[in-house]
């Protein structure tokens, strides 16, 4: 079996734009460490824009967008997303896209998309609440909007979400 290092590399490397009608795929994106902006503004000309000049594939469930010259020859990535539910819109992503679930998980700010900074608990001790701050060790800090990340239980179970996602196209693929 060879060992395909550019296509390992090209996939660390995707970038997302998400049109409003599949926002939820947003948050799962940003939860493995990709790079992904929430498109809100309604207006396809702007984010098709936006995708080419940042270099984002662009993720939709509008047919309309798909038409378009700059996608159809190829010149822009976008993914028609089947859906309307989150985790079968998740499912098909990481069939198509062949995306790593744990890719860079836990370096992004699921609200902003912003790199997140680590913080030693010393730093987070008064912002954080007590019963947490006994348990975790490792914080992670947005430098936007200054919210204090750390692998609770929420974190595992989305974790755990998406590694099951994984193993499903794993079980496909045999
Ligand atoms: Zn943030």
């Amino acid at each position: 079996m060879t060992f395909n290092q550019a296509g390992e590399n090209k996939i660390s490397e995707l970038k997302f734009i998400v049109d409003q009608n599949v926002g939820k795929l947003a948050k799962w994106l940003r939860i493995m460490g990709y790079d992904t902006l929430f498109f809100d503004s309604g207006d396809d000309s702007r984010m098709v824009a936006r995708a080419l000049a940042e270099g984002r594939v662009i993720l939709s469930r509008d047919t309309g967008i798909m038409k378009r010259r700059l996608i159809t020859s190829g010149r822009l990535k976008a993914i028609l997303i089947n859906s309307y539910e989150p985790e079968q819109q998740m499912q098909q992503l990481i069939d198509t896209l062949n995306l790593d679930c744990q890719f860079r998980p836990f370096t992004l700010c699921l609200e902003c998309n912003q790199p997140l900074v680590e913080r030693s608990p010393d730093q987070v001790k008064d912002r954080v609440p007590p019963h947490v701050f006994q348990t975790q060790h490792q914080y992670m800090e947005c430098p936007a909007c200054h919210r204090i990340y750390w692998r609770g239980t929420h974190w595992e179970a989305m974790t755990r979400r998406l590694q099951r996602f994984m193993n499903k196209t794993t079980d496909l693929e045999k």
